[in-house]
């Protein structure tokens, strides 16, 4: 059989391609406890203002400003305290002249009250407490709506629900949380020569390590997959198995078996299942041979079956496609530029993805490749936060040069606080 001549596309062509070809899932609810992760299906509108009363910033006295205006450090000025509020508790009582309230941080203020006094600010008397220094009408008062008035938009439809958007959740109310689903996912490594992770090495054989790694990057997304049975290089049993896997989820992820080669399968599976082949060629590496299809109103994604390759299909393609799916307004991975602090000599014929470790600082990215680098390559993608992007058509990158770095992930060595 000739070999089926493909039509290679850039890679940005290809993600829009995925993103542009999947839509959001249906909107449910989860327990608020349950949502970080989730994306928000709907706006959040504040029902009230934050804060919602005026309240103090500290723990202090509260006093009418005008009182103070006198004091100096040659003059303190004597309140006496009539008083003593804690947060939650209200004063019913008005102040008179030079009179206080003792109060706590993030106590009502009381009527008639327009300025507080830290309580490092004053000394200590019989009846009360005096000060040195003249307050201003609203000095150390959070004022209702400061930050936020009723009505205003607090979260976006479309946003990732990260600890912040918990914490405005929960003050509005929210026990129950508007988010779109999740898509399911169902991952098969296909491959005669692949060993499950306790199975016993043969020659010619190899452990699956792309299984495992792919529900790990499912599991950072908050995405629980579905592992199955490796698959060996069998069309019609793959075939079943890619149906069934169609069938009960929203995207089929499947390693391996998407090249030219005489057991690849899955291209006849994609022609067998009448689905829309997306792409069948990146002008990438690694990875030029990714495919996706869609079948009904579902993403096949065909990764290759080299782990570095695998990998990079997962975050530049099925990335997208999974934040799409779950309504994110975001769906695309950040980019920095950074400083490459080694040579990498090897031309570049198409877009070349290399497994690399950035260090951002408060003043500069620098970035180095991770490890060995080829497309079978698994260590490196270990010791790997990004990965960085050679432009096709380029050559011969030193040391100092300026590289484009898409970030996959981002702790790092260094303590910012330090530097
Ligand atoms: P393929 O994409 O099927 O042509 O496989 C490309 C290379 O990746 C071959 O060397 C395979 O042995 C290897 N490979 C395929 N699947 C996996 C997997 N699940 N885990 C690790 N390596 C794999
Ligand atoms: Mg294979």
């Amino acid at each position: 059989m000739p070999v089926e001549k493909r039509m290679p596309i850039s890679v940005t062509e290809a993600v829009e391609r995925v993103v542009s070809s999947t839509e959001e899932l249906t909107k449910t609810e989860v327990d608020i406890y349950d949502s970080y992760g989730h994306i928000l299906s709907e706006d959040i509108v504040a029902t009230y203002d934050i804060p919602r009363f005026d309240k103090s910033p500290y723990d202090g006295y509260a006093i009418r400003s005008k009182d103070s205006l006198e004091a100096s450090g040659d003059n303190r000025v004597a309140f006496k305290v009539i008083d003593h509020i804690g947060a939650g508790s209200v004063s019913s009582k008005s102040l008179g002249e030079s009179e206080a309230i003792r109060i706590m941080t993030g106590a009502k203020i009381p009527d008639g009250v327009d300025a507080v006094v830290m309580l490092e600010q004053t000394v200590e008397t019989e009846t009360g407490f005096t000060l040195r220094k003249a307050f201003d009408e609203n000095e150390n008062i959070s004022r209702k709506g400061e930050e936020t008035q009723t009505g205003d938009i607090v979260l976006k439809k479309g946003q990732f629900i990260n600890a912040g958007a918990i914490g405005v959740l929960a003050t509005y109310g929210y026990r129950s949380v508007p988010v779109y689903k999740r898509p399911s996912i169902a991952i098969i490594a296909t491959g005669s020569e692949l060993l499950d992770i306790d199975d016993e090495l043969e020659d010619g054989k190899i452990r699956n390590s792309n299984g495992p790694m792919i529900h790990a990057l499912a599991h950072k997304l908050n995405i629980e997959a579905k592992v199955y049975k490796i698959q060996e290089d069998h069309f019609e049993a793959c075939l079943e198995v890619v149906k069934e896997a169609h069938a009960s989820h929203d995207i089929v992820i499947t390693t391996g078996g998407v090249s030219v080669g005489d057991f690849d399968y899955l291209p006849k599976i994609y022609k067998a299942m009448d689905a829309d082949v997306l792409f069948n060629k990146v002008q990438m590496r690694p990875g030029s041979v990714t495919t996706v299809a869609k079948a009904g109103n579902k993403l096949l994604f065909g990764l290759s079956g080299n782990p570095s390759a695998c990998y990079t299909g997962f975050e530049l393609f099925v990335k997208p496609g999974i934040y799409r799916m779950m309504g994110a307004n975001e769906v695309y991975p950040q980019v920095v530029e950074a400083t490459l602090m080694e040579d990498f000599k090897k031309a570049n014929p198409f877009t070349r993805f290399v497994r690399a470790h950035v260090t951002l600082t408060k003043h500069e990215a620098t970035v180095k490749p991770s490890g060995f680098n080829k497309s079978g390559a698994v260590v490196a993608i270990a010791h790997s936060n990004c990965m960085m992007v050679l432009p096709g058509g380029t050559r011969g990158y030193h040391q100092g040069n300026k590289v484009h770095v898409i970030l996959t992930d981002s702790t790092s060595y260094e303590e910012a606080f330090r530097l």
